[in-house]
């Protein structure tokens, strides 16, 4: 009888809410029956689900004021989203809320070759700014792996990164201005075409702020020269401490690659059968070392990077021959996450950012974490960053093995803390990691953040309860998780 009651409540509220939304904009941008709803009850984070009571698609800058006035008048909570890639659980809706979907905010408003900048709206996807910036011999600098669909909006919100961004940085560093609504329906801009703005540097707090602050309505990006040559370097290791020390020896020796990544065996092995880029499956890491720039100064460095390798203890190296072969040594890279789905039928990607010093040292106590919580795991990260993206493999359909996958990654969060990281990287805390916050940042942190969150949304209505954990969430956690005093990970008291 309850039961039913309640979900009479909630059809009356749906009811009112939808009426209020086809008022305001058209009819066909307003989904709710549940076939409609449905594809957007998750993100990439696809263990985390919610059916959301509203979705809405607006087509331009006033349909989404119009949103957001009849959300703020009614009391609903709205989720922005883009294309829905994120893997921390930020775009997954709230059951009595509203998804505001960027989905047809997607044009490319201006490109301007001579200032090498493009206005793009958020709903644009990340390589389609490339591609359109291709003709002036330009591209976008941040390429996440998902760049063939995830959006500048979502980049934005997430603060994404990517292969290149070890030496071309990250989206904060890539975009000049933007655009967003806030909850009160005003237009603000944040930043400006040049490279400083005047007054508090509002556009740094926005961006990573993974859709609390604002709704993007368009942004500014810089684009950047298509290097002349482009080479990487394959070296493979037949210890993962040695591939972990020369990543930190690369760096060490003065050169910043254009990107600098790794692979355990367990990856290698996962990915090869995949896209057969002729990877060492008997090594026990692979690192790809990219050099970009002038004929002569690609040369230059991929002989000083393959000296640096050699002297770390490489026991191969193969370097790309053409563009073609480029692109393949990145291709199991770049496909390492669908990879996973043929060797487990479900996996949950972390992600965390460590000092480089200790990545060999890290990658040992995941292995010891495997063995702890019987789940293997694939490490394929942008090690250049220390930014760790271990992949832990599970079969949720076993029981009791998501809650231990889901353990394992809260002990990997824990241990990139421990020896002075973070607990993300490029990801976002979204609903995944808002424990893990309790871990990172004191009580007075948090209440710092909140306060950031009350001066934009006042009524707390935007993508509320993610990314930033209630004292009496951390509370809970801190209960469950008793530490009595000891450092979780003592044997890393040494490093
Ligand atoms: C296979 C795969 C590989 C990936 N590789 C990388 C990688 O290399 N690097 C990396 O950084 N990430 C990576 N990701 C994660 C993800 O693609 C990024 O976080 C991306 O930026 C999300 O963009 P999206 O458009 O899908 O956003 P969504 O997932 O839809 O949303 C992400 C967040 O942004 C907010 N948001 C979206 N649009 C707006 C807007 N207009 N205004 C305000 N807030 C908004 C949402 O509320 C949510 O909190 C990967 C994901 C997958 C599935």
């Amino acid at each position: 009888m309850e039961q039913a009651s309640s979900s009479d409540m909630f059809r009356q509220r749906q009811r009112e809410v939808v009426a209020a939304l086809r008022a305001a904009i058209p009819g066909q941008c307003v989904l709710f029956q549940e076939e409609d709803t449905r594809p957007y009850e998750c993100d990439g984070l696809a263990a985390y689900r919610q059916l959301p009571m509203v979705v809405t698609l607006p087509e331009n800058e006033e349909q989404v004021i119009a949103v957001l006035n009849v959300c703020r008048e009614l009391q609903v909570q709205i989720v922005p989203r883009g294309a829905g890639t994120g893997l921390s659980g930020g775009a997954m809706p709230i059951a009595d809320g509203v998804v505001l979907s960027t989905a047809k905010l997607n044009r490319v408003v201006r490109l301007d070759p001579y200032a090498r900048t493009a206005i793009v709206q958020p709903g644009v996807r990340n390589l389609a700014i490339s591609d359109v910036a291709a003709q002036h011999g330009l591209y976008y600098a941040p390429d996440p792996s998902s760049q063939i669909a995830c959006t500048i909006g979502g980049n934005v919100a997430e603060n994404s990164g990517g292969v290149h961004c070890l030496k071309y940085g990250l989206t904060v560093h890539n975009v000049l201005r933007v655009r967003m609504i806030t909850i009160d329906g005003d237009v603000v801009e944040l930043g400006n075409g040049a490279l400083d703005a005047p007054g508090l540097d509002l556009l740094s707090v926005f961006i990573g702020s993974e859709g609390m602050l604002g709704v993007v309505t368009e942004v500014t990006v810089k684009l950047v020269p298509k290097p002349q040559a482009a080479r990487v370097i394959m070296a493979s290791f037949d210890d993962v401490v040695k591939g972990g020390n020369a990543v930190a020896n690369v760096i060490a020796a003065g050169i910043i690659p254009a990107g600098l990544e790794m692979m355990d065996k367990t990856s290698s092995r996962m990915v090869e059968p995949f896209v057969k880029a002729g990877y060492d499956i008997d090594a026990e890491a692979i690192l790809l070392c990219e050099s970009d720039g002038t004929t002569d100064e690609v040369e230059e460095e991929i002989q000083r990077m393959t000296a640096v390798l050699q002297q770390s203890g490489a026991t191969a190296i193969a370097v790309s021959q053409t563009e073609a072969e480029r692109l393949k040594f990145w291709s199991g890279r770049k496909n390492a996450f669908p990879a996973a789905g043929r060797i487990s039928p479900d996996y949950y990607c972390m992600d965390g950012t460590i000092p480089r010093k200790n990545l060999a040292q890290v990658l040992i106590s995941i292995a010891e974490m495997e063995r702890k919580y019987g789940l293997r795991c694939a490490n394929v990260f942008h090690a250049g960053d220390g930014n760790l993206h271990p992949l832990i493999l599970f079969d949720a359909n076993q029981p009791g093995e998501f809650h231990r996958a889901e353990q394992f990654g809260a002990d990997i969060l824990e241990l990139c803390v421990a020896v002075g990281g973070t607990i993300t990287g490029e990801h976002g805390v979204g609903i995944e990691k808002i424990n893990s916050m309790c871990v990172q940042f004191s009580d007075t942190e948090r209440e710092a953040f909140f306060a950031v969150k009350r001066a934009f949304d006042t009524p707390f209505l935007l993508n509320p309860d993610k990314a930033i954990p209630s004292l009496h969430r951390c509370a809970e956690y801190g209960r469950m998780h008793v530490k009595r005093g000891a450092l979780p990970f003592p044997e890393l008291e040494r490093f």
